[in-house]
């Protein structure tokens, strides 16, 4: 984005508000975003939203006004948690409400968001949430895409994974953002091997092994657009 306000802290931070917390520790701790946040790249947070309800049952959710099917999550604990996480030092903020009927989040959302200071996802259950979150708590609403799951922390996951890796550091030298799917519209990644050359009478093509990087190049561009 032109003129966007590159912060000079250097954590991204990712907080998730949601009633099942327990969810989020198992995928945020492994692997890349695990070794990220032991480097102190970024940091991922999971919040329970019933800290924040206001009766001594913990309630979160109610019946809809007008009648229908189901419960939806209430507002008040939603904004209580988003305000009170708010990080005081963060400089940009951004609220990503998850929701099957929002717009579909896509690479070039990735590369937008790994822009912010810290990243806050509400993960709807139940029904859904009361739409005063998204007119007023959350600035966007973003889908995975067009299906329904029962909670919002798996599509939190999806789309912080993808963030995450945007933030320079986090992916190693033997991961790597060049050439990648979706970089630009309509290219995918080119079809990649590795050793052996021959499996099953399954072989690697020609142009790879010929060393002619000219070619080697002129092949994966035409696949990448195909
Ligand atoms: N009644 C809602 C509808 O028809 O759009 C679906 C509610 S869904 C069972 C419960 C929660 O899961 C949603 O509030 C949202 O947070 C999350 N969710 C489900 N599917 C999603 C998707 N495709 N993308 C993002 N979030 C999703």
């Amino acid at each position: 984005m032109v003129g966007f306000y590159m912060s000079k802290q250097k954590k991204r931070e990712f907080d998730l508000v949601t009633i099942f917390p327990e969810t989020i520790a198992p995928y945020a701790q492994a692997s890349i975003l695990g070794r990220a946040q032991k480097k102190k790249l970024i940091e991922i947070r999971a919040h329970d939203l019933r800290d924040w309800a206001t009766d001594k049952h913990h309630k979160v959710d109610d019946t809809p006004y007008g009648g229908g099917a189901g419960m939806l999550m209430k507002v008040d604990p939603i904004e209580k948690a988003v305000k009170k996480i708010r990080a005081k030092r963060a400089k940009k903020i951004r609220v990503i409400l998850t929701a099957a009927s929002g717009k579909l989040f896509t690479q070039k959302d990735a590369r937008r968001l790994a822009k912010y200071d810290q990243v806050i996802f509400i993960c709807g259950r139940y029904e859904g949430i009361d739409h005063r979150v998204e007119e007023h708590v959350a600035n966007e609403s973003l889908s995975i895409g067009p299906y329904v799951l029962t909670g919002g922390e798996l599509p939190a996951l999806v789309m912080l994974d993808a963030i995450a890796r945007m933030v320079p550091g986090v992916l190693g030298s033997k991961e790597s953002l060049q050439s990648e799917s979706h970089d630009a519209e309509g290219v995918l990644e080119y079809p990649q091997y590795t050793k052996p050359e021959v499996y099953k009478k399954w072989k690697v093509p020609e142009v790879l092994l010929s060393g002619d990087h000219k070619k080697i190049k002129a092949w994966r561009d035409d696949h990448a657009r195909k």
